[in-house]
């Protein structure tokens, strides 16, 4: 099992008052500096290519990303989303890890999962444009990798943050080699994510409510999505993993636990097994509460790794 992360992906900053902080990887990888995880291969994650960010991406908008920000200065896209002089080369990053460890997994070797802990999370980033603190789409710059260079025709993408994943739903809208899971909190940010948005069929968008809890949630997986995925038959399983659904989180109201995300991982392992010969890649998403962030993260991870 392999762990993507980048220094450099600390290096973007939100600014003051944005809970998109560098902290949350500095405490998702503290979690998982721990003899628990000894047996991780840790790899620093490459960049990310022109290339493979135009499969998903305008060129206006990866040459948005990339223009030099002077240091001292930043430019900001929207309410939550901010340019500082080190994003592109974290953006970069980040996006640049779920493709290695595509690579890695899809390659035929002995790695069969990855987690990559980077930021900026990407879930929200959609062809055109930034948001809600993603620049670029990483899991969908994954997902487009699995499909243009390795030929890949089913590439199942499941998200958990609690959020909609707009942004993965505008880009594959059209694409039913990808099907595109979401379970996330409604009405919340970015109001997207109704059941009726279902594009070719391969958008599943199944909202909870605040206040609902692990019984709904794992109900939901279990009776809905999860049979689902199962049925579409993924040569590939990605994971858009935000851990913002949980009890403690800032932004969201749903009250899940970090043992949800051990059972949501270890469900997610065994459709990898069933169908794709163990093949998963997950990414980190959201998570806004540092401890639960933690706990939650190094849950999953250590979901993958039995
Ligand atoms: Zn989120």
């Amino acid at each position: 099992m392999r762990l993507y992360t980048h220094p450099a992906c600390l290096g973007h900053d939100n600014g003051p008052g944005n809970p998109e902080v560098a902290a949350r990887l500095t405490a998702v990888l503290r979690a998982l500096d721990h003899d628990r995880y000894a047996a991780l291969d840790r790899v620093e994650a490459p960049r990310a290519s022109r290339e493979q960010l135009l499969r998903v991406h305008a060129a206006d908008h990866v040459e948005r990303m990339l223009a030099a920000v002077p240091e001292g200065e930043t430019r900001r896209l929207d309410e939550d989303t901010v340019l500082s002089p080190g994003s592109a080369e974290a953006a970069l990053r980040a996006a640049g890890a779920a493709v290695a460890a595509v690579d890695a997994v899809l390659d035929g070797g002995h790695v069969r999962r990855a987690f990559c802990a980077v930021r900026p999370p990407g879930h929200h980033a959609t062809r055109e444009s930034a948001m809600g603190f993603c620049l670029f789409n990483n899991v969908a710059v994954a997902a487009a990798h699995a499909l243009a260079a390795h030929g890949l025709k089913r590439v199942a993408i499941a998200d958990f943050d609690v959020h909609h994943g707009n942004g993965t739903q505008d880009i594959f809208w059209r694409e039913p080699r990808v099907l595109f899971a979401s379970s996330h909190e409604m009405p919340l940010y970015p109001g997207t994510g109704h059941p009726d948005e279902r594009g070719e069929g391969n958008i599943l968008n199944r909202p909870l409510s605040a206040g609902d809890g692990p019984y709904l949630f794992r109900e939901l997986w279990e009776g809905d999505l999860l049979p689902r995925l199962h049925a579409f038959r993924p040569q590939l399983v990605l994971v858009s993993a935000g851990f913002d659904a949980h009890q403690r989180d800032p932004l969201a109201n749903l009250c899940l636990g970090s043992e949800d995300y051990a059972w949501i991982t270890a469900k997610l392992v065994e459709l990898a097994n069933r169908h794709a010969d163990g093949r998963l890649v997950s990414t980190l998403e959201g998570g806004y509460d540092l401890a639960a962030l933690a706990a939650s993260a190094s849950a999953h991870v250590e979901a993958l790794m039995d």
